[in-house]
């Protein structure tokens, strides 16, 4: 694929042959020690880049110098690799990501969405640069979410970006593209899994599409628990979606086996005590009627996530209009049986 020059761009291949000549050491400092006959100020910026430095996508400073943005992992001397970089993905917003061919294309099943080639790639050892240069592969995805995919293609963790997971959701998505499978390089002891799982309290529905999207079960189950109190009703059809049938089922089924496990516990009422001359088996019908009264109303505004807290304030005030000690020390022992076995109910798909 060939790039598209902009011309207020340098040649990529110029700029390459100033940024890596052969003698380059890992920790030259590049921006002040190479000089770039078409990019006079060359400045290397954070990927993604900061919202107070503006867009990448301006190339000019004030002082009409052209400004090349770099990934400050994947750039010309990063040492996160024993090899020279020997391929430039260049993101959609202009973030050029130094790379060694031979290091994604191992970890791609479909050469990199057939952007490159293996007979092409370059031996993995230090040596003599290709007389063809450093080869630019331009890409749809915008910095952030390329820094992803390439962080996930060297096995490292791009937590320190913060991402949003607006870029992680649409990471995954360019790493099925890029063939990176995402089920493989989403396992519960990978960066990316924990990255994901850690917005799941933020942003739940988006996590839990990410997840379903790409059949991440073992990611899935742990994210459900946080949408409990989501509103299904208004679950947007995009979202819907992305979810897909078999993990829109799955969360339904959670939120409505919750909801049916709480009627079931709270529908046998406080256990009667034997009579005494004070509380006979008449007299305790009326915590009977209260219970089922009490049950009735807090079963019809139940919620998956309904708190301990809810069903206390339900129940416990009926023991002040309850005369007899044994009644209410029943109605206290069955609400608290009520809230540890609700406890127990399945929290996630
Ligand atoms: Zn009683």
């Amino acid at each position: 694929m060939e790039m598209v020059q902009d011309a207020s761009y340098p040649s990529p291949e110029a700029a390459m042959s100033s940024l890596l000549p052969s003698s380059l050491s890992p920790d030259i400092s590049f921006q002040e020690d190479v000089s770039l006959p078409l990019c006079p100020t060359m400045q290397q910026i954070p990927t993604p880049p900061p919202s107070e430095t503006g867009s990448p996508q301006s190339p000019d400073d004030a002082s009409g110098n052209t400004i090349v943005s770099i990934s400050t992992t994947f750039h010309p001397a990063s040492t996160i690799h024993p090899t020279r970089p020997d391929t430039i993905f260049l993101s959609s917003d202009s973030v050029f990501f130094y790379v060694q061919a031979a290091v994604v294309l191992a970890k791609s099943t479909n050469n990199w969405n057939g952007l490159l080639q293996p007979a092409a790639a370059p031996s993995t050892h230090p040596g003599p640069e290709s007389l063809d240069g450093p080869k630019i592969i331009p890409c749809p995805e915008p910095a952030a979410v390329l820094n992803i995919v390439l962080h996930v293609a060297y096995g490292l963790s791009c937590a320190s970006y913060k991402p949003t997971i607006d870029d992680l959701s649409a990471a995954v998505d360019a790493m099925a593209t890029y063939g990176l499978p995402p089920k493989e390089h989403i396992a519960p002891s990978t960066p990316l899994y924990a990255l994901i799982l850690s917005q799941a309290p933020i942003k739940p529905i988006a996590a839990y599409a990410l997840a379903a999207a790409h059949n991440l079960h073992s990611l899935a189950v742990p994210i459900s628990s946080h949408l409990l109190s989501y509103p299904l009703q208004s679950l947007p059809e995009d979202l819907a979606e992305k979810i897909g049938p078999l993990y829109l089922k799955r969360l339904f089924f959670l939120h409505l086996g919750r909801l049916d496990a709480l009627r079931r516990l709270l529908l046998p009422p406080p256990h009667p005590h034997p009579p005494t001359d004070q509380c006979g088996f008449a007299d305790q019908k009326s915590l009977t009627r209260a219970w089922a009264l009490a049950s009735a109303y807090l079963a019809w505004d139940s919620r998956p996530d309904l708190p301990a807290s809810a069903i206390e304030a339900a129940f416990l005030p009926l023991a002040d209009r309850l005369p007899c000690q044994l009644c209410k020390q029943s109605l206290v022992d069955r609400v608290k049986q009520v809230i540890v076995q609700w406890s127990m109910v399945k929290r996630s798909i």
